[in-house]
Parts: structure tokens; C-alpha cells; sequence
């Protein structure tokens, strides 16, 4: 089966490169059909569970995860649900809808939307979980068999990390491609910090609350393969504030043109400030993951708003 994701451009970018003094790589993933990487590893784990005889798809992702599921719904011909909270944004609830899922909007928290979604499942639904799923990081996985197949091996692989699915994936296309060498830098924000927290207290540790606004980022525990993936794999866990990803989201839109969320502006924060952990690198690949959910204006009323 063709696998639902597209093949996206990974080029130099000279900007970065000319700024930083090294190659920089960028894989621009926020250019999926859907807007972020999400659809990697959604789209193979719907794939798969439509093929076992799933009739319906569940999920309770406001973000990029429940637009990935509702894009693979509409493309695999199975009826979607999502439950999202309160809280997720008009144009999030709108996005999904127009993928012609069914939306339910129910709770406070991603807990309560939760909650009634898993009271929803029936005999052949699948509750898709956003990050802690061997199928989506499968998936994820295809974005280095991409670069690897370019002939690109860089020196660092920098990435943001929410729940750390995405970082899963990645280090599993690390070790199939030969990478086992190449260390992964994984961005998150201040308040947004659970790896670099369980990496500090060596185990997982549940953040309090979330308190970034790159609510993407926002899984209060990571899941136990991300942790295990900080041990088995050259791994650097930096953290910068939401200024800082703010403020790239805007480099990168005048040096790119593309408007990212402050999630992927982690990542390339971690870039356009000089992070130290980058110092001896001659070229890295910045995982450039998504931002469907955010607009020109949004970055602009948060750079003001922290300014
Ligand atoms: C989901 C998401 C992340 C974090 O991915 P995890 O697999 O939860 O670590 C980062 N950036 C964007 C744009 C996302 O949608």
C-alpha cells in the first residue's frame, strides 16, 4: 500500500549555513499534506489498523496528531472521531472537520477529552495514540530512509520532542541506516521540559503542568522507548524558552518562508542561537516537523506578548 505521507524536500539551507558557519540541513516536514510530520507515523499506524478490520478511528488530539488521524480517515474511507478540549483553537477544530472527521468538543483538559473518547470506543474502533505506538515511530522512521537516501549523513540530528514519539522513530532510522553514530539533539521548551527533567533524575518524571505555549510539546511524561532512547543512543536534551522559539519561527519565515509553531521553532532556536551543543559540528539536520495550527498572526501576538 502506498504509504500516506509525501517525500519532502531536504535541502542546505544557506541562511542557517551562512549564519552558523556549518551545513545546515533542513528536512521540511511541515510541508506534509497535513502540515507536520504527524502523518509519518499516524498514517502507517491507520494504515495498518484499517488493514486488521479497524471500522473507525479515534482520537483525542487537538493538534497535529488528530488532524494526522482525520487526513488518513478520509484517505483510508473509515469514519473519524475526535475529541478535543475546550481549549483547542477554532482553526484546529476547523482543520479537523474539514479532513470530515466528527468533532466533539468536551472538558478542560486533553485528560477529560480523553476520557470520553476512550468511553466512545466500540468493538471496532482504534483509540490511535499520538507518540506511544511502535507503528507510528515505524513510520516516523521513513524521514531518515529519506535523507540516508540522499546521500546526506550529518553530524547532529536536531529535533524537537513532545511525548517523544517522533524521537523514537527517528533513532530507529538512525541504527537501519548506519547513524548509530550520529547524536540526536532534542529541543524542548521551558515548561514543556519532560525529557531533559527524566534525563536529569534518570527516569521518567510527570511534569506538574504544562506551562510552554508550544502546547505540541506539552506531553507532561514522555514515553518509556524515548527515555530507553536517550540510553541507547548518543543523545544532548537542551532546552530553550518560548521566546527563543518564537523568535525563530520568525527567522525562519523571512529567511524560508514558511511559518512554523513554536514547537518546530524549538528545534530551530537551538540553531539560530548558537546552542553550544552544536559547536564542533560541521553540519547538521534539523527536523523542520510542522505548524498547521499556527498563523502569521499568532507568532506575531506572542513575540509581542513576550517581548
Ligand atoms: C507532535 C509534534 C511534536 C512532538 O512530537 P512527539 O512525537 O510527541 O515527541 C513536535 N512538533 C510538532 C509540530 C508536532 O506536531
Amino acid at each position: 500500500m502506498e504509504p500516506l505521507h509525501t517525500e519532502t524536500p531536504l535541502f542546505e539551507s544557506r541562511p542557517l549555513s551562512v549564519l552558523t558557519g556549518r551545513s545546515v540541513w533542513l528536512k521540511l516536514d511541515a510541508l506534509q499534506p497535513p502540515g507536520s510530520f504527524k502523518i509519518r507515523g499516524i498514517g502507517h499506524a491507520c494504515q495498518e489498523y484499517v488493514r486488521r478490520g479497524a471500522g473507525r478511528l479515534i482520537s483525542s488530539s487537538g493538534g497535529n496528531a488528530g488532524i494526522a488521524v482525520a487526513y488518513a480517515g478520509r484517505h483510508l474511507s473509515v469514519p473519524v472521531l475526535i475529541v478535543v478540549p475546550e481549549t483547542t483553537s477554532g482553526l484546529a477544530r476547523a482543520l479537523i472537520r474539514r479532513e470530515g472527521a466528527e468533532v466533539i468538543v468536551h472538558g478542560d483538559s486533553w485528560q477529560e477529552a480523553n476520557e470520553l473518547a476512550e468511553s466512545r470506543v466500540e468493538e471496532s474502533d482504534v483509540l490511535v495514540h499520538p507518540f506511544d505506538d511502535p507503528l507510528v515511530w515505524r513510520g516516523h522512521s521513513t524521514l531518515i530512509d529519506e535523507v540516508a537516501g540522499s546521500g546526506v549523513k550529518p553530524g547532529a540530528v536536531v529535533v524537537s520532542v513532545g511525548g517523544g514519539g517522533l524521537l523514537c522513530g527517528l533513532v530507529e532510522g538512525m541504527k537501519r541506516s548506519g547513524w548509530a553514530d550520529v547524536p540526536v539533539i532534542a529541543v524542548e521548551t521551558e515548561g514543556a521540559d519532560s525529557l531533559a527533567q527524566s534525563v536529569r533524575a534518570g527516569h521518567r518524571v510527570e511534569l506538574p503542568a504544562i506551562t510552554s505555549l508550544a502546547i505540541t510539546l506539552g506531553a507532561k511524561k514522555i514515553c518509556q522507548r524515548a527515555f530507553d532512547c536517550t540510553r541507547d543512543h548518543p543523545l544532548q536534551s537542551i532546552v530553550v524558552s518560548d521566546r527563543a522559539a518564537v523568535s525563530a519561527c520568525q527567522r525562519f519565515l523571512a529567511d524560508h518562508r514558511v511559518v512554523v509553531e513554536p514547537a518546530c521553532g524549538a528545534s530551530l532556536a537551538a540553531v539560530y542561537d548558537g546552542a553550544p551543543e552544536l559547536d564542533d559540528l560541521e553540519s547538521v539536520l534539523v527536523v523542520v516537523c510542522g505548524g498547521a495550527t499556527t498563523t502569521l498572526e499568532q507568532l506575531a501576538e506572542w513575540a509581542s506578548a513576550s517581548a
